[in-house]
């Protein structure tokens, strides 16, 4: 089993490489983002709960996000490994993320960063906001306040597995497909 967490801002591009881990390795994608965004399209009590915070783009609490983890952990416990996409955003959620897999008898093997520059995610995040009618990308001031709310509570993250000697940055560059290639080159240094 291999478990990743895959790291950056808003809008870098964790979902199209996390779409490219699950074609080439079989993982199972983990994307609290994509949960939160199914419970409100489902209108379930939780989504009501959640829906102004995201579209405002604020957090949700941890309690939240890491019962829902904790759930798909316990579900797809005989997954070849986990991709974390958008979670954890906190120190609490990495810490509890640890404890859980932990339980299960494993870990995070490795932290991939992507990193690329911030007027290119601005553009990128717009152009999602008109795909895929995410009212979270389209006000810049929403941007400004995901962007905002990275660097001030999830940025600690990256210090966290550092500290483990986990962490490594991925630069993206033109493509989805060359910024796999680097990706590709960080996982096969701990399979
Ligand atoms: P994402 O698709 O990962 O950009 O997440 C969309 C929104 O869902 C975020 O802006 C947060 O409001 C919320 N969210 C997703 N994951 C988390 C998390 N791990 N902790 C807190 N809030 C989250």
């Amino acid at each position: 089993m291999l478990n990743i967490v895959l790291f950056g801002p808003p809008g870098v591009g964790k979902g199209t490489q996390a779409a490219l881990m699950v074609q080439h390795y079989g993982f199972k994608h983990l994307s609290t983002g994509d949960m939160l965004r199914n419970e409100i399209k489902n209108e379930t009590p939780l989504g009501k709960e959640v829906k102004q915070l995201i579209e405002s783009g604020f957090l949700v609490s941890d309690g939240i996000v890491i019962a829902l983890i904790k759930e798909q952990i316990a579900a797809y416990k005989d997954a070849k490994g986990f991709i974390f996409d958008g979670f954890p955003r906190t120190t609490v959620q990495a810490e509890s993320l640890d404890k859980m897999l932990e339980a299960q008898g494993t870990k995070i093997h490795v932290m991939i960063t992507l990193d690329v520059a911030q007027e290119i995610i601005i553009e990128r995040l717009q152009k999602r906001a008109v795909i895929e009618g995410r009212s979270d990308d389209a006000d810049l001031e929403i941007i400004r306040n995901r962007f905002e709310n990275y660097e001030k509570q999830t940025k600690p993250v990256m210090a966290y597995y550092s500290a483990q000697g986990k962490y490594h940055i991925a630069k993206c560059s033109d493509t989805p497909e060359s910024t796999f290639a680097v990706v590709e080159k960080i996982i096969a240094s701990h399979v």
